[in-house]
């Protein structure tokens, strides 16, 4: 099948500018967003197809091949969008979608009920429900990437009967409402024509297999909740609001079927130091009247421990220094941001005596070498 246009999904003329395109996803993502949609297959997909649309849209650089080549031939996109990050390829899927839902809306607060409590989400009843942990980093573990051990509550397969949910001994039997297929067919007639229609076994849950005799650790679900350590490995350079999914690190299903996806949610705590911007890093230092007039070399801390900062003689209070490299890492890439230092002069508020002698030496000094009015300027701009 033809891929729609990415604009046309959006509801968008061909090279509409970045706002409209974050407002228009908006109003279709929320429509079809599956919590307001329970089972609804075709909401589902036209909210996959609108993240999609987003994921290209709202990226400059893919927008910009996209505009100029349109969608890749079937069967790839030419350097995955979502590479190494995020689990899921092109086409996305539905944890991606919400996901990609997530980050064009600054991810996190405020959001966080529309995921709603990790439920299976109209998938097959056979799967388990997905769950979602909140992954607080420091900035430096951000920095350098990180591996962190997760404590997950979640269902894992029984120890005693291994997820067959029969006593240990017992076997299943056959169901005897679907005769072992796990499905019921029922034919119906229409003005169309002969339907057959085909649902899974209520009786089984469309297993085939009834237990008789239930294992009494599990009480015949196949699964026990437990306390579990996941391991995740998170690349340096995410933001709070991105998601990683760990596929099959969800819930057990009931009775061998698929288990759910455990999604990371990450999380910047705030640091004492430092502010980040993007890919830049920066921390705003003090230094006193004559550091400023004379200059002065001081170690500044910076993510990756500490490194010598040269303060030019003269500088002006407000002024911001660039330590090249010393950064955030850009997830999926090689770039790395900046440390900007901001200076701030700090006037004296208690002098020694000795202090008060010196400066009111140089008051005396600028009296008689200067205009006082050259001291007013201009303002040069309100902003
Ligand atoms: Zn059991
Ligand atoms: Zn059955």
């Amino acid at each position: 099948m033809a891929k729609r246009d990415y604009y046309e999904i959006l509801g968008l003329s061909k090279g509409a500018a970045k706002d409209q395109i974050k407002k228009s996803y908006r109003k279709i993502a929320m429509k079809y967003h599956p919590d307001k949609n329970p089972g609804d297959k075709e909401a589902e997909a036209k909210f996959k197809e609108a993240a999609e649309a987003y994921s290209i849209l709202s990226d400059e650089q893919k927008k910009a091949h996209y505009d100029q080549f349109g969608h890749p031939p079937e069967g790839g996109m030419g350097g995955n969008p979502f590479s190494g990050f995020g689990g899921g390829g092109f086409g996305v899927d539905l944890s991606d979608a919400l996901r990609i839902f997530m980050e064009g809306f600054g991810g996190g607060g405020g959001l966080g009920d529309i995921f709603g409590s990790g439920g299976s989400r109209g998938r097959s009843q056979a799967r388990g429900a997905d769950l979602k942990v909140k992954l607080p980093l420091t900035l430096e573990e951000i920095a350098a990437g990180v591996t962190k051990k997760l404590k997950v509550q979640r269902f894992e397969n029984c120890p005693d009967c291994h997820g067959s949910g029969a006593r240990k001994g017992t076997s299943k039997s056959t169901c005897s409402v679907c005769h072992g297929r796990g499905e019921i067919q029922q034919m119906t007639r229409s003005m169309f024509g002969q339907f057959v229609n085909i649902q899974p076994c209520t009786n089984c849950d469309g297993s085939g297999e009834v237990i008789s005799d239930p294992c009494r650790t599990c009480r015949g679900d196949g699964r026990v909740r437990t306390e579990s350590v996941v391991s995740a490995k998170i690349p340096a350079g995410v933001h709070a609001g991105n998601y990683m999914t760990l596929r099959g690190e969800g819930n057990a299903a009931r009775r061998d079927g698929q288990r759910g996806d455990l999604i990371v949610l990450i999380d910047e705590k705030e640091h004492d130091l430092f502010i980040r911007e993007e890919d830049n890093i920066y921390l705003e230092i003090g230094i006193n009247m004559s550091q400023a007039v004379m200059g002065i070399d001081l170690e500044i801390p910076t993510l990756t421990g500490k490194v010598n900062l040269k303060i030019p003689a003269g500088v002006q209070s407000g002024k911001l220094l660039r330590l090249r490299g010393k950064g955030m890492p850009r997830l999926n890439s090689h770039l790395v941001g900046d440390q900007m230092v901001k200076i701030q002069i700090e006037t004296p508020t208690k002098l020694s005596g000795q202090e008060r002698e010196i400066y009111q030496q140089l008051a005396e000094h600028y009296d008689g070498s200067k205009k006082s009015s050259s001291i007013f300027r201009k303002i040069k701009s309100l902003l």
